[in-house]
């Protein structure tokens, strides 16, 4: 078929409205970081789980790839498709429907293309939490969440997007459709298919629905924000409230002077929330969340905000003592990736390590970094709670990117930890997992991506080198 006869054919399934070339295709063709920019035939903006379906089955009789793409905010180029201008963009976003909400199993069926937002909006109404919470909720899709396998910031207590799906509807390559919408806590009933299109980021297939886990919404919550002398002193405050408020510790989140200095300046209406955090001192965000009067809540908060004072352990600290006030302070958190996405240089590291490697590891890297590449800057924040650092830094003129990388992910490796925590492979990490990995590990690897999909149409080039 030729690429004329298959645009023919995809506008008589869609309408040719949601077929878009040229100009209209333009806003699905660069990533969220605007470090690449890709072409494709076209973009597919079907409205329904059979309409994708169509589409997949005719452009694997065409033999055209296909990049599932939902909210377009990974951080790793995984949705825009490379410079040939041969494959097709399939946008999940008109499939924004929530099936069903089973408040009797705590489960809420959504369409891939539901806004992250939204899903949480909806379960709130039903007087449920969806726990997955991160900076894009307000763009990113349920879809891409589970492509990625999310983080974000309640890990901790809740677990990766994978820990909060419990079925998913999924279009093969072929075109076939598999209907795994279960909605059950224990079925080992073989292969674990739905673990498999987790964190495949749209290589394996496309996800066009999920029955996604609720929770009762707590009682009470309390935020504080914590100054301190340094990281170490962060991994002693997260023993610490680990140790008082076990699973009522819902997030644990650190970032340096440095970053909330860049958020202050890139957004001048947000302040400072210490007004001596001089640099190399680090700041911690704390959330409990119980089923406690929310006074009594405050109480456990402060006792162990408190304690660490006490211990010399923290330099200063701020209970929220509204919702407004608890918002600012989690908007300064969230705000950091906007605030360095306008630093052009900034070069990113989004790395895991076991907890008692972290303080090592980033002493010694900051040293070695600091030699290799004088005046380097370091910019790092993250999920500590769960040993994820994003272990940015602004490099000084001249110096290569791919050397500061190597330098970094090198010693990730050699410490037992991982170059991608929670971002995902994409194209841009592509040579790092072919470096780190194992040959046994590539290898099964590419026989699962080739057993599913054995003519390389879904996704190509992204986590596996495409093939030559
Ligand atoms: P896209 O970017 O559109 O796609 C991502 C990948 O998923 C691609 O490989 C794509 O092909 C695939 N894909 C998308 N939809 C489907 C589908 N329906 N079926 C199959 N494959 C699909 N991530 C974290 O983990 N934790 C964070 O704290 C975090 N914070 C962020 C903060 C900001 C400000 C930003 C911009 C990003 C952040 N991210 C974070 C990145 C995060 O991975 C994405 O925001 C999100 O999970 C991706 O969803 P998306 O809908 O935008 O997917």
């Amino acid at each position: 078929m030729t690429p004329s006869a298959l645009l023919a054919a995809l506008a008589a399934c869609l309408g040719e409205a949601h077929v878009l070339t040229g100009a209209d295709a333009g806003p699905y063709l660069t990533d969220w970081r605007r470090n690449v920019t890709g072409r494709a035939l076209a973009v597919l903006r079907p409205a329904s789980r059979d309409e994708v379906a169509q589409c997949v089955r005719l452009c694997a009789a065409a033999g055209v790839a296909l990049v599932p793409q939902g909210g377009n905010t990974g951080q790793v180029a995984a949705a825009t498709p490379d410079a040939s201008g041969t494959a097709v963009v399939l946008s999940l976003l008109r499939m924004n429907r929530v099936r069903a909400l089973d408040l009797d199993n705590d489960t809420i069926t959504v369409e891939a293309g539901c806004v992250l937002q939204a899903v949480q909006e909806a379960a709130r109404r039903a007087g449920r939490l969806f726990p997955l919470s991160l900076g894009a909720q307000g763009s990113c899709t349920i879809g891409g969440n589970l492509a990625t396998n999310a983080g974000g910031t309640q890990v901790l207590r809740y677990g990766n997007a994978r820990e909060l799906a419990l079925g998913l509807e999924v279009v093969t390559p072929q075109g076939e459709i598999w209907d795994g919408l279960r909605g059950l806590r224990k079925d080992n009933t073989g292969y674990d298919l739905r673990d498999l299109y987790i964190g495949s980021e749209g290589t394996l297939g496309v996800i066009t629905a999920a029955v996604l886990k609720l929770y009762p919404l707590p009682r009470a919550q309390g935020t504080a924000l914590v100054a301190l002398d340094g990281l170490p002193q962060a991994l002693q405050l997260l023993q610490r409230a680990r140790a008082s408020l076990g699973a009522g510790l819902t997030a644990f989140e650190v970032m340096s002077a440095a970053c909330l200095r860049d958020v202050t300046r890139a957004f001048p209406q947000q302040r400072m929330p210490f007004a001596d955090l001089a640099d190399g001192r680090w700041c911690a965000l704390l959330e409990l969340s119980d089923n406690l009067e929310p006074a009594q809540a405050q109480e456990r908060l402060e006792a162990v905000l408190s304690a660490a004072l006490e211990a010399g352990e923290a330099v200063d600290a701020a209970v929220a003592v509204s919702g407004a006030q608890s918002a600012a302070f989690w908007h300064l958190r969230e705000s950091i990736t906007l605030a360095l996405a306008r630093a052009d240089a900034c070069v990113k590291h989004d790395i895991s390590l076991p907890a008692s490697r972290i303080r090592a590891f980033v002493q010694s890297t900051d040293r070695a970094l600091a030699q290799a590449f004088p005046g380097v800057a370091m910019r790092v924040f993250g999920h500590l709670g769960d040993g994820n650092l994003h272990y940015n830094l602004l490099p000084p003129a001249g110096a290569r990117h791919a050397d500061i990388q190597a330098l970094v992910h090198d010693r990730v490796h050699a410490a037992g930890g991982s170059i991608s925590a929670e971002q995902g492979i994409g194209q841009l990490r592509v040579h790092d997992l072919q470096r780190y990995k194992s040959e046994v590990e590539l290898a099964l690897m590419r026989r699962i991506k080739s057993a599913l999909d054995p003519q390389g149409l879904m996704n190509p080039g992204k986590i596996l080198a495409a093939r030559p």
